[in-house]
């Protein structure tokens, strides 16, 4: 039996560097990608549709972004599409509606070609909030943001027989997108990625010091499960500098740099970074 998507079998959820999102991952697996590893006779007799489309929305720097990518990584098939809400407009009347329509190019051709086997195409919106405020609002006369909101719903909604597309928008600001876009059938599974936990803190700090840790340079005053209970409100990404700081402030003790940079080459080869690099930069 066939399937439309099939799970890479390298893909494992442990190796995939995102902390504290099992659950949301976990949901996003069974709600949207179920159907889509199961054989196509089975959705043919079930008669339903693939979900098409997935809103990720939460604060910056949690992992939004990350996890998209990494959907890509877990489906044999093809890189994501990744595009910037911003970027697909234009101050040219009618190219943001044209670059909206080049998205789903490939996967239109694809699919009149391959039908169900056709593989899968993830196009990864971010701020998608930038093109798809709730129409009416945007008051500059125009009408130029409601026809790409327009636009990108009849992409979405014209394709209803193309099985081989997956939208994924993100935004912090899920409160500006029209309403119309989170209908069934469109993004239609809405997922907060919130700020991790304790827990998620550590599962952060973990990845993002894992290479240190391997590699004999994480100093053994340094205690994650302290930083995690310290950083408090902290993002993932503000974890992931958090530990790119520290690193900096023990390379910053080999080298001298007044008036010329002087590398301590007698200090490299014991190099570790230390607790209070990890207090500094929290
Ligand atoms: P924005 O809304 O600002 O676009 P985002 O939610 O998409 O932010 P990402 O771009 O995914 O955030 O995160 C930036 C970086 O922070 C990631 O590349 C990663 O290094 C780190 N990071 C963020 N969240 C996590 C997480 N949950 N686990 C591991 N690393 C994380």
């Amino acid at each position: 039996m066939q399937q439309t998507s099939i799970i890479n079998p390298n893909w494992n959820f442990e190796d995939m560097g995102i902390g504290g999102l099992d659950s949301q991952f976990t949901v996003m697996f069974r709600r949207a990608f179920a159907s889509r590893v199961m054989p196509i006779e089975i959705v043919e007799k079930l008669g339903i549709q693939h979900v098409k489309g997935i809103l990720l929305y939460g604060p910056p720097g949690t992992g939004k972004t990350l996890m998209a990518r990494k959907i890509g990584q877990m489906l044999e098939g093809r890189e994501p599409k990744i595009v910037n809400g911003p970027e697909v407009l234009s101050k040219y009347v009618g190219e943001a509606e044209a670059n909206i329509r080049a998205l789903f190019e490939d996967a239109e051709t694809e699919y009149k070609q391959k039908g169900e086997m056709s593989s899968l195409h993830i196009i990864i919106f971010d701020e998608i909030d930038a093109i798809c405020k709730t129409r009416g609002t945007v008051n500059n006369g125009t009408g130029v943001n409601d026809s790409i909101v327009n636009q990108l719903l009849s992409k979405i909604d014209g394709v209803d027989s193309l099985n081989n597309i997956l939208l994924i928008g993100m935004t912090n600001r899920p409160d500006m997108i029209d309403d119309a876009l989170t209908r069934p059938g469109r993004l239609e599974l809405k997922l907060e990625i919130s700020l991790p936990d304790e827990n998620g803190r550590l599962q952060i700090f973990q990845i993002h010091t894992k290479q240190m840790h391997d590699n004999d340079m994480l100093g053994a005053d340094v205690d994650l499960k302290e930083l995690a209970a310290m950083a408090k409100n902290y993002s993932g990404a503000e974890i992931a500098g958090v530990c790119r700081s520290a690193a900096s402030y023990a390379t910053n003790r080999c080298i001298k740099f007044e008036g010329k940079v002087e590398v301590k080459q007698e200090m490299i080869k014991d190099m570790k970074v230390e607790r209070e690099d990890f207090m500094r930069a929290l």
